[in-house]
């Protein structure tokens, strides 16, 4: 197996080891992080950056503040996504650098995954022989990184990153504060969502104080509708089902061809049918082209479908939460309504 070059991660005042794996075993989570984290992006010259797979606002903010402060420090940064930019978040600050890759090679000193609860998350291939730095804030967030780094409490990882820059004395920038509002304008829902704390508002407010603009961030992300994701919402709100304290809706392949919509125009679908009066818990389902259903989950609180989808084989957040499941249509439909319907009978008025 070969690693990547040596580097100087040794504690300091010991001989440097023979690669950065000596210092650290899979699954270090010290009581400072950010610290340690920090540390090493210091002594390393070389960093790989990437997120999730279908990146969404806080994959893309997040990857590209944390090039900025790379850059600030000195370094160099490769971001890579193994999914396109979506369009919305095409005109934010250096978005153009995030390289669409299927595949890693080259020397890094380190990778930095972000908002991934494990490296097949990213869907990049090729990262596994490279020390992992885990940045993460999803409830079913896993020490699977050589270093981790998991706060729960944080509204965005673009949170984090701010800390991180703060810590290492860069300086935020108006692009990066721009970049880092996206991140939990776009995490909170609009500043809607449960996990929300006066903490969440004080960071927004010190972005915009740094010089994001509230107004034109909000503008570029929720008034820059493609006619393709309207079309779309037309055909999966003609499925709607309300069952008590359930709703769930769907789209077909079929449907998106017939909506000439894409990958991007399916999200904040499954909101419709959370926003409906005392519904708990909602669906939206989505057939790929494969034949295979991607879910989305959200609740209002009660019910924790992180917990369910962790137990399909997905995670996420406490009231958003996604998976994968095996078709066809039906049959992930019955599935999901099952264990939504255990969670919903778990809870009472
Ligand atoms: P989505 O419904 O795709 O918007 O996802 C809602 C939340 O769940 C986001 O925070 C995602 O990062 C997370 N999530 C979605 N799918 C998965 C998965 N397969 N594994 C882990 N987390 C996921
Ligand atoms: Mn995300
Ligand atoms: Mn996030």
């Amino acid at each position: 197996m070969s690693f990547p070059a040596p580097k100087s991660f040794g504690p300091k005042g010991e001989a440097e080891p023979q690669n950065c794996f000596a210092r650290w075993p899979v699954g270090s989570a010290p009581a400072e992080p950010m610290a340690a984290i920090l540390d090493l992006l210091r002594q390393g010259e070389r960093f790989l950056v990437c997120s999730h797979t279908r990146p969404d606002g806080d994959a893309v903010g997040s990857m590209l503040a944390m090039g900025m402060l790379l850059e600030q420090m000195g370094k160099q940064a490769d971001l890579v996504a193994a999914d396109r930019v979506p369009a919305v978040y095409r005109s934010l600050p250096g978005a153009e650098k995030i390289r669409w890759v299927l595949r890693v090679r080259g020397i890094y000193d380190a990778v930095i995954l972000l908002e991934c609860d494990s490296v097949e998350r990213s869907r990049v291939r090729g990262l596994e022989p490279y020390f992992h730095i885990n940045i993460d804030h999803h409830a079913t967030g896993r020490n699977f990184g050589h270093l981790n780094w998991i706060d729960r409490d944080a509204a965005s990882v673009g949170e984090m990153v701010h800390r991180l820059v703060k810590a290492a004395g860069a300086t935020v920038t108006p692009e990066m504060a721009r970049c880092l509002y996206t991140t939990v304008l776009t995490d909170t829902g609009g500043f809607c969502y449960g996990g929300i704390r006066a903490s969440t508002f004080e960071f927004a407010r010190e972005l915009a104080v740094a010089g994001a603009d509230p107004v034109a961030i909000a503008r570029d992300i929720y008034f820059a509708t493609p006619e393709s994701k309207l079309r779309l919402l037309g055909a999966a709100l003609s499925t709607l089902q309300h069952e008590g304290k359930l709703a769930w809706l769907w789209v077909t392949h079929a449907d998106m061809l017939h909506a000439r919509a894409v990958e991007e125009d399916c999200e904040g679908i499954v909101n419709y049918a959370i926003s409906i009066a005392g519904v708990e818990a909602a669906a939206f389902l989505r057939e790929l082209p494969e034949g295979r259903i991607r879910l989305s989950l959200r609740s209002k609180g009660k019910i924790d479908v992180a917990a369910l989808a962790a137990g399909l084989g997905g995670g996420g957040h406490e009231n958003a939460a996604g998976v994968t499941l095996d078709g066809p249509l039906e049959r992930a439909t019955a599935e999901i309504l099952a264990a939504l319907k255990a969670g919903v009978d778990g809870t009472r008025d």
